[in-house]
Protein backbone atom coordinates (compact mmCIF):
# COMPACT_ATOMS: atom_id res chain seq x y z
CA UNK A 1 0.00 0.00 0.00
CA UNK A 2 2.87 2.73 -0.90
CA UNK A 3 2.35 4.92 -4.06
CA UNK A 4 2.77 2.23 -6.74
CA UNK A 5 0.13 0.06 -5.22
CA UNK A 6 -2.79 2.00 -4.75
CA UNK A 7 -2.42 4.17 -7.80
CA UNK A 8 -1.84 0.72 -9.63
CA UNK A 9 -5.49 -0.39 -7.81
CA UNK A 10 -7.15 2.75 -8.58
CA UNK A 11 -6.00 1.80 -12.23
CA UNK A 12 -7.21 -1.37 -12.46
CA UNK A 13 -10.68 0.02 -10.99
CA UNK A 14 -11.45 2.41 -13.49
CA UNK A 15 -10.58 0.38 -16.24
CA UNK A 16 -13.19 -2.04 -15.07
CA UNK A 17 -11.46 -4.64 -12.71
CA UNK A 18 -14.13 -5.08 -9.93
CA UNK A 19 -12.50 -7.30 -7.41
CA UNK A 20 -9.29 -5.77 -6.00
CA UNK A 21 -7.37 -7.10 -2.46
CA UNK A 22 -4.75 -4.55 -1.57
CA UNK A 23 -2.39 -7.13 0.91
CA UNK A 24 0.23 -5.17 2.20
CA UNK A 25 2.71 -5.36 5.87
CA UNK A 26 2.41 -1.15 6.24
CA UNK A 27 -0.74 0.88 5.40
CA UNK A 28 -1.00 4.50 4.81
CA UNK A 29 -0.16 5.95 8.45
CA UNK A 30 2.32 3.34 9.35
CA UNK A 31 6.54 4.47 9.60
CA UNK A 32 8.82 2.03 8.98
CA UNK A 33 12.04 2.07 7.13
CA UNK A 34 10.88 -0.82 4.90
CA UNK A 35 8.10 1.61 3.73
CA UNK A 36 9.74 4.22 1.34
CA UNK A 37 6.58 6.56 0.23
CA UNK A 38 6.01 7.89 3.41
CA UNK A 39 9.68 9.51 3.53
CA UNK A 40 9.55 11.15 0.55
CA UNK A 41 9.29 15.02 -0.35
CA UNK A 42 7.89 15.21 -2.38
CA UNK A 43 7.59 17.57 -5.57
CA UNK A 44 7.29 16.69 -9.00
CA UNK A 45 10.86 17.57 -11.09
CA UNK A 46 11.09 15.18 -13.92
CA UNK A 47 14.48 12.93 -14.18
CA UNK A 48 13.22 10.82 -16.82
CA UNK A 49 15.13 11.43 -20.27
CA UNK A 50 13.55 12.31 -23.74
CA UNK A 51 11.89 9.68 -25.93
CA UNK A 52 11.83 6.88 -22.90
CA UNK A 53 8.89 5.16 -21.58
CA UNK A 54 10.19 6.67 -18.52
CA UNK A 55 9.09 10.72 -20.05
CA UNK A 56 5.29 9.45 -20.84
CA UNK A 57 5.22 8.06 -17.10
CA UNK A 58 5.80 11.51 -16.39
CA UNK A 59 3.73 13.08 -18.46
CA UNK A 60 0.59 10.67 -17.48
CA UNK A 61 0.99 11.76 -13.71
CA UNK A 62 1.34 15.40 -14.89
CA UNK A 63 -2.74 15.14 -15.99
CA UNK A 64 -3.76 13.01 -13.18
CA UNK A 65 -2.01 15.76 -10.67
CA UNK A 66 -3.05 18.50 -12.70
CA UNK A 67 -6.72 17.05 -11.83
CA UNK A 68 -6.57 16.66 -8.44
CA UNK A 69 -4.50 19.58 -7.53
CA UNK A 70 -6.93 21.51 -8.98
CA UNK A 71 -10.52 19.70 -8.06
CA UNK A 72 -9.33 17.38 -4.86
CA UNK A 73 -7.36 19.98 -2.43
CA UNK A 74 -8.04 17.38 -0.11
CA UNK A 75 -5.02 15.30 -1.61
CA UNK A 76 -2.68 17.42 -0.96
CA UNK A 77 -0.97 18.24 -3.59
CA UNK A 78 -0.98 21.96 -4.83
CA UNK A 79 1.41 23.83 -7.51
CA UNK A 80 4.35 26.08 -6.08
CA UNK A 81 6.81 27.80 -7.96
CA UNK A 82 10.32 25.89 -8.19
CA UNK A 83 13.46 28.10 -8.47
CA UNK A 84 16.40 26.22 -9.34
CA UNK A 85 20.19 28.02 -8.87
CA UNK A 86 23.33 26.49 -10.32
CA UNK A 87 26.78 27.30 -9.06
CA UNK A 88 28.56 26.03 -12.53
CA UNK A 89 27.01 25.62 -16.13
CA UNK A 90 25.34 23.11 -16.82
CA UNK A 91 24.31 22.47 -20.36
CA UNK A 92 22.26 19.12 -19.61
CA UNK A 93 20.09 21.21 -17.43
CA UNK A 94 19.36 23.76 -19.94
CA UNK A 95 17.71 21.31 -22.08
CA UNK A 96 14.61 20.03 -20.11
CA UNK A 97 12.06 17.91 -21.87
CA UNK A 98 9.28 19.25 -19.08
CA UNK A 99 9.49 22.90 -20.47
CA UNK A 100 6.23 23.02 -22.36
CA UNK A 101 4.77 20.23 -19.63
CA UNK A 102 5.14 22.79 -16.78
CA UNK A 103 3.97 26.44 -16.11
CA UNK A 104 5.62 29.35 -16.75
CA UNK A 105 9.29 27.84 -17.54
CA UNK A 106 11.97 30.88 -17.64
CA UNK A 107 15.63 31.30 -17.27
CA UNK A 108 16.73 33.69 -14.40
CA UNK A 109 17.98 37.08 -15.26
CA UNK A 110 21.17 37.83 -14.23
CA UNK A 111 19.76 40.24 -11.60
CA UNK A 112 18.05 37.55 -9.78
CA UNK A 113 20.69 35.33 -9.10
CA UNK A 114 22.19 35.34 -5.46
CA UNK A 115 26.00 36.23 -5.26
CA UNK A 116 27.76 33.32 -6.26
CA UNK A 117 25.75 31.71 -8.12
CA UNK A 118 26.12 31.37 -12.47
CA UNK A 119 22.70 30.95 -13.81
CA UNK A 120 19.00 29.84 -12.62
CA UNK A 121 15.95 28.78 -14.05
CA UNK A 122 12.16 28.46 -12.46
CA UNK A 123 8.70 27.17 -13.03
CA UNK A 124 5.66 26.08 -11.53
CA UNK A 125 5.02 22.68 -10.38
CA UNK A 126 3.34 20.09 -8.14
CA UNK A 127 4.61 19.76 -4.36
CA UNK A 128 2.41 16.62 -2.47
CA UNK A 129 2.41 15.79 0.93
CA UNK A 130 2.91 11.93 0.93
CA UNK A 131 1.48 12.05 4.45
CA UNK A 132 -2.12 13.20 3.01
CA UNK A 133 -1.73 12.04 -0.37
CA UNK A 134 -1.25 8.27 1.00
CA UNK A 135 -4.60 8.49 3.17
CA UNK A 136 -6.10 10.22 0.19
CA UNK A 137 -5.12 7.47 -2.27
CA UNK A 138 -6.34 4.52 0.33
CA UNK A 139 -9.73 6.44 1.15
CA UNK A 140 -10.49 6.87 -2.79
CA UNK A 141 -9.78 2.90 -2.79
CA UNK A 142 -12.15 2.30 0.23
CA UNK A 143 -14.66 4.37 -1.17
CA UNK A 144 -14.60 2.46 -4.83
CA UNK A 145 -15.38 -1.15 -3.03
CA UNK A 146 -10.95 -1.89 -3.22
CA UNK A 147 -10.42 -4.25 0.01
CA UNK A 148 -7.43 -4.38 1.69
CA UNK A 149 -5.83 -6.76 3.87
CA UNK A 150 -3.09 -6.85 6.43
CA UNK A 151 -0.21 -9.95 5.61
CA UNK A 152 3.61 -10.02 5.52
CA UNK A 153 4.24 -12.34 2.58
CA UNK A 154 7.27 -14.60 2.73
CA UNK A 155 6.75 -15.38 -0.56
CA UNK A 156 4.73 -13.88 -3.89
CA UNK A 157 2.73 -16.94 -4.37
CA UNK A 158 0.91 -16.49 -0.69
CA UNK A 159 -0.82 -13.63 -2.26
CA UNK A 160 -2.93 -15.79 -4.59
CA UNK A 161 -5.01 -17.00 -1.58
CA UNK A 162 -5.34 -13.58 0.26
CA UNK A 163 -7.82 -12.57 -1.99
CA UNK A 164 -10.70 -11.25 -0.13
CA UNK A 165 -14.40 -11.58 -1.25
CA UNK A 166 -13.96 -15.52 -2.25
CA UNK A 167 -12.42 -18.44 -1.07
CA UNK A 168 -11.26 -19.04 -4.71
CA UNK A 169 -7.54 -17.75 -5.30
CA UNK A 170 -6.89 -14.48 -7.04
CA UNK A 171 -6.45 -14.87 -11.35
CA UNK A 172 -3.49 -12.45 -10.72
CA UNK A 173 -1.28 -10.71 -8.67
CA UNK A 174 0.35 -7.51 -9.06
CA UNK A 175 3.39 -6.94 -7.20
CA UNK A 176 4.38 -3.53 -5.65
CA UNK A 177 6.30 -4.31 -3.01
CA UNK A 178 9.25 -1.44 -3.38
CA UNK A 179 12.24 -2.04 -1.53
CA UNK A 180 11.65 -5.38 -0.28
CA UNK A 181 11.30 -6.67 -3.40
CA UNK A 182 15.01 -7.37 -3.15
CA UNK A 183 13.66 -9.70 -0.12
CA UNK A 184 10.16 -11.41 -1.00
CA UNK A 185 10.67 -14.97 -1.82
CA UNK A 186 9.83 -15.86 -5.77
CA UNK A 187 10.86 -12.04 -6.28
CA UNK A 188 14.20 -11.78 -4.50
CA UNK A 189 15.16 -9.07 -7.05
CA UNK A 190 18.90 -8.38 -5.92
CA UNK A 191 19.55 -5.57 -8.52
CA UNK A 192 17.16 -3.11 -5.89
CA UNK A 193 19.07 -1.50 -3.77
CA UNK A 194 17.95 0.76 -0.92
CA UNK A 195 19.34 4.48 -1.50
CA UNK A 196 18.98 6.46 2.02
CA UNK A 197 17.61 10.22 1.82
CA UNK A 198 17.51 12.12 4.55
CA UNK A 199 15.24 15.12 5.37
CA UNK A 200 14.62 18.10 7.68
CA UNK A 201 11.32 18.88 8.39
CA UNK A 202 10.51 22.58 9.46
CA UNK A 203 8.04 24.77 10.41
CA UNK A 204 10.06 27.74 8.51
CA UNK A 205 7.91 28.88 5.39
CA UNK A 206 9.55 28.97 2.57
CA UNK A 207 7.42 30.80 -0.10
CA UNK A 208 8.18 28.37 -2.75
CA UNK A 209 10.49 25.18 -3.47
CA UNK A 210 14.48 26.02 -4.12
CA UNK A 211 17.39 24.23 -5.13
CA UNK A 212 21.05 25.06 -5.63
CA UNK A 213 23.37 22.68 -7.28
CA UNK A 214 27.19 22.87 -6.91
CA UNK A 215 26.50 24.86 -3.20
CA UNK A 216 29.40 25.40 -0.35
CA UNK A 217 29.74 22.55 1.98
CA UNK A 218 28.27 19.82 -0.43
CA UNK A 219 29.99 16.37 -0.43
CA UNK A 220 29.02 13.64 -3.07
CA UNK A 221 25.74 12.41 -2.28
CA UNK A 222 24.43 15.22 -0.70
CA UNK A 223 22.14 17.75 -2.33
CA UNK A 224 20.05 21.16 -1.12
CA UNK A 225 16.56 21.46 -2.17
CA UNK A 226 13.70 23.17 -0.01
CA UNK A 227 9.86 22.74 -0.43
CA UNK A 228 6.56 23.81 1.31
CA UNK A 229 4.15 20.95 1.39
CA UNK A 230 0.57 22.53 1.33
CA UNK A 231 -1.72 22.85 3.80
CA UNK A 232 0.66 23.48 6.80
CA UNK A 233 2.61 20.11 5.59
CA UNK A 234 5.66 22.09 6.92
CA UNK A 235 8.77 22.98 4.72
CA UNK A 236 11.09 19.91 3.84
CA UNK A 237 15.00 20.80 3.73
CA UNK A 238 16.86 17.70 1.62
CA UNK A 239 18.90 15.91 1.13
CA UNK A 240 21.03 12.85 0.70
CA UNK A 241 21.69 9.82 -1.36
CA UNK A 242 23.49 6.51 -0.24
CA UNK A 243 23.82 2.99 -0.57
CA UNK A 244 22.92 1.78 2.73
CA UNK A 245 20.23 0.45 4.84
CA UNK A 246 21.00 2.17 7.91
CA UNK A 247 18.42 3.55 9.37
CA UNK A 248 19.70 6.54 11.62
CA UNK A 249 19.77 10.43 11.22
CA UNK A 250 23.00 11.54 10.63
CA UNK A 251 23.28 14.63 12.45
CA UNK A 252 26.60 16.08 10.52
CA UNK A 253 24.38 15.00 7.17
CA UNK A 254 21.73 16.65 8.92
CA UNK A 255 23.10 20.70 9.74
CA UNK A 256 25.05 20.67 6.12
CA UNK A 257 21.48 20.00 4.70
CA UNK A 258 20.14 22.76 7.22
CA UNK A 259 22.83 25.42 6.07
CA UNK A 260 22.40 25.01 2.35
CA UNK A 261 18.80 24.84 2.90
CA UNK A 262 19.47 28.72 4.30
CA UNK A 263 22.00 29.30 1.68
CA UNK A 264 19.60 28.89 -1.38
CA UNK A 265 16.49 30.11 0.54
CA UNK A 266 17.94 32.85 2.93
CA UNK A 267 14.00 33.96 3.80
CA UNK A 268 13.49 30.86 5.74
CA UNK A 269 15.29 32.45 8.81
CA UNK A 270 15.55 35.74 9.71
CA UNK A 271 18.37 38.38 8.80
CA UNK A 272 21.54 37.26 10.68
CA UNK A 273 19.62 33.96 11.96
CA UNK A 274 21.84 30.68 10.62
CA UNK A 275 20.15 27.30 11.33
CA UNK A 276 19.60 28.34 15.37
CA UNK A 277 16.57 30.15 13.26
CA UNK A 278 15.38 26.56 11.73
CA UNK A 279 12.24 25.38 14.02
CA UNK A 280 12.41 21.52 13.25
CA UNK A 281 9.37 19.04 13.60
CA UNK A 282 11.65 16.19 12.79
CA UNK A 283 14.48 14.67 10.96
CA UNK A 284 13.94 11.37 8.87
CA UNK A 285 15.50 8.83 6.87
CA UNK A 286 13.80 7.30 3.92
CA UNK A 287 14.81 4.32 0.97
CA UNK A 288 14.41 4.96 -2.11
CA UNK A 289 13.68 1.72 -3.73
CA UNK A 290 16.50 2.26 -6.91
CA UNK A 291 16.38 -0.97 -9.58
CA UNK A 292 19.95 -0.90 -11.05
CA UNK A 293 17.78 -1.11 -14.85
CA UNK A 294 15.37 0.99 -13.85
CA UNK A 295 11.35 0.03 -12.76
CA UNK A 296 10.42 -3.23 -13.53
CA UNK A 297 6.93 -3.57 -14.95
CA UNK A 298 6.44 -7.20 -16.51
CA UNK A 299 3.96 -10.32 -17.03
CA UNK A 300 5.62 -12.91 -14.81
CA UNK A 301 3.86 -16.62 -15.23
CA UNK A 302 5.18 -19.20 -12.43
CA UNK A 303 4.05 -22.55 -13.17
CA UNK A 304 0.24 -23.80 -12.19
CA UNK A 305 -1.03 -20.29 -14.25
CA UNK A 306 0.29 -18.23 -11.29
CA UNK A 307 0.30 -14.33 -12.80
CA UNK A 308 2.27 -11.86 -11.75
CA UNK A 309 2.71 -8.57 -13.40
CA UNK A 310 5.52 -6.96 -11.29
CA UNK A 311 5.72 -2.64 -10.65
CA UNK A 312 8.38 -2.17 -8.06
CA UNK A 313 11.84 -0.47 -8.43
CA UNK A 314 10.43 3.14 -8.43
CA UNK A 315 13.54 4.98 -7.31
CA UNK A 316 13.67 8.71 -6.41
CA UNK A 317 10.62 8.95 -8.52
CA UNK A 318 7.80 6.83 -7.82
CA UNK A 319 5.68 9.81 -7.02
CA UNK A 320 6.28 11.50 -10.02
CA UNK A 321 5.65 8.64 -12.53
CA UNK A 322 3.10 6.49 -10.29
CA UNK A 323 0.03 7.13 -12.65
CA UNK A 324 2.30 6.42 -16.06
CA UNK A 325 3.54 3.59 -14.00
CA UNK A 326 0.51 2.29 -13.12
CA UNK A 327 -1.01 2.62 -16.38
CA UNK A 328 2.27 0.43 -17.85
CA UNK A 329 0.96 -2.02 -15.47
CA UNK A 330 -2.71 -2.33 -16.15
CA UNK A 331 -1.61 -2.97 -20.33
CA UNK A 332 0.51 -6.01 -18.51
CA UNK A 333 -2.60 -6.90 -16.60
CA UNK A 334 -5.17 -6.59 -19.67
CA UNK A 335 -2.31 -8.58 -21.90
CA UNK A 336 -2.41 -11.64 -19.13
CA UNK A 337 -6.16 -11.33 -18.73
CA UNK A 338 -8.28 -10.44 -21.43
CA UNK A 339 -11.88 -10.17 -19.61
CA UNK A 340 -11.75 -7.57 -17.59
CA UNK A 341 -15.07 -8.19 -15.96
CA UNK A 342 -14.59 -11.25 -14.93
CA UNK A 343 -11.22 -10.62 -13.31
CA UNK A 344 -10.32 -10.70 -9.45
CA UNK A 345 -7.16 -9.06 -8.36
CA UNK A 346 -4.66 -8.63 -5.63
CA UNK A 347 -2.16 -6.08 -4.80
C1 LIG B 1 14.03 11.10 1.06
C2 LIG B 1 13.20 10.70 -0.14
C3 LIG B 1 12.70 11.68 -0.98
C4 LIG B 1 11.93 11.32 -2.09
N1 LIG B 1 11.41 12.31 -2.87
C5 LIG B 1 10.65 11.99 -3.94
C6 LIG B 1 10.09 13.01 -4.76
O1 LIG B 1 10.27 14.21 -4.52
N2 LIG B 1 9.32 12.64 -5.83
C7 LIG B 1 9.09 11.32 -6.12
O2 LIG B 1 8.38 11.04 -7.08
N3 LIG B 1 9.60 10.33 -5.34
C8 LIG B 1 10.38 10.62 -4.28
N4 LIG B 1 10.93 9.63 -3.51
C9 LIG B 1 10.79 8.22 -3.96
C10 LIG B 1 9.50 7.58 -3.50
O3 LIG B 1 9.33 7.73 -2.12
C11 LIG B 1 9.50 6.08 -3.87
O4 LIG B 1 9.83 5.89 -5.21
C12 LIG B 1 8.11 5.48 -3.64
O5 LIG B 1 7.65 5.78 -2.35
C13 LIG B 1 8.10 3.97 -3.85
O6 LIG B 1 6.80 3.55 -3.55
P1 LIG B 1 6.35 2.03 -3.61
O7 LIG B 1 4.89 2.03 -3.44
O8 LIG B 1 6.93 1.38 -4.81
O9 LIG B 1 7.06 1.35 -2.33
P2 LIG B 1 6.63 1.45 -0.80
O10 LIG B 1 6.11 2.78 -0.46
O11 LIG B 1 7.80 0.95 -0.01
O12 LIG B 1 5.42 0.43 -0.65
C14 LIG B 1 5.63 -0.96 -0.72
C15 LIG B 1 4.41 -1.67 -0.15
O13 LIG B 1 4.58 -3.06 -0.32
C16 LIG B 1 4.33 -3.71 0.92
N5 LIG B 1 5.14 -4.92 1.02
C17 LIG B 1 6.43 -5.08 0.68
N6 LIG B 1 6.82 -6.35 0.94
C18 LIG B 1 5.76 -6.99 1.46
C19 LIG B 1 5.55 -8.31 1.95
N7 LIG B 1 6.52 -9.23 1.94
N8 LIG B 1 4.31 -8.63 2.43
C20 LIG B 1 3.33 -7.71 2.44
N9 LIG B 1 3.49 -6.44 2.00
C21 LIG B 1 4.69 -6.09 1.52
C22 LIG B 1 4.79 -2.70 1.97
O14 LIG B 1 4.22 -3.02 3.23
C23 LIG B 1 4.24 -1.41 1.35
O15 LIG B 1 2.89 -1.27 1.69
C24 LIG B 1 11.68 9.95 -2.38
C25 LIG B 1 12.15 8.97 -1.50
C26 LIG B 1 12.91 9.32 -0.40
C27 LIG B 1 13.41 8.25 0.54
Amino acid sequence: AGVTGLTTALVLRREGYKNITVVAKHMPGDRSLEYSSPWAGVNYVPVSEKGTAAEEWDRISWTEFWRLAHECPEAGIHIQKKVSYFVTDSDDEKNDWFKDLVLNYRFLDESELPPGVKWGKEYETFCIDPTIYLVYLKIRCTSQGIQFKRANLSHIKEAFSLYSNTSEPAALVVNCTGILASKLGGVEDDTVVPIKGQLVLVRNESGGMFSMTGAKDCPPGEYCYVMNRPSGGGTVLGGSSHLTWDPEVDMDVAKRIMQRAIEACPQLVKPGEGIEGLDVIHHSVGLRPVREEGPRIELEELPGNLKIVHNYGAGGFGFQSSWGMASAALQKVNMAIRTPSQVRGRL
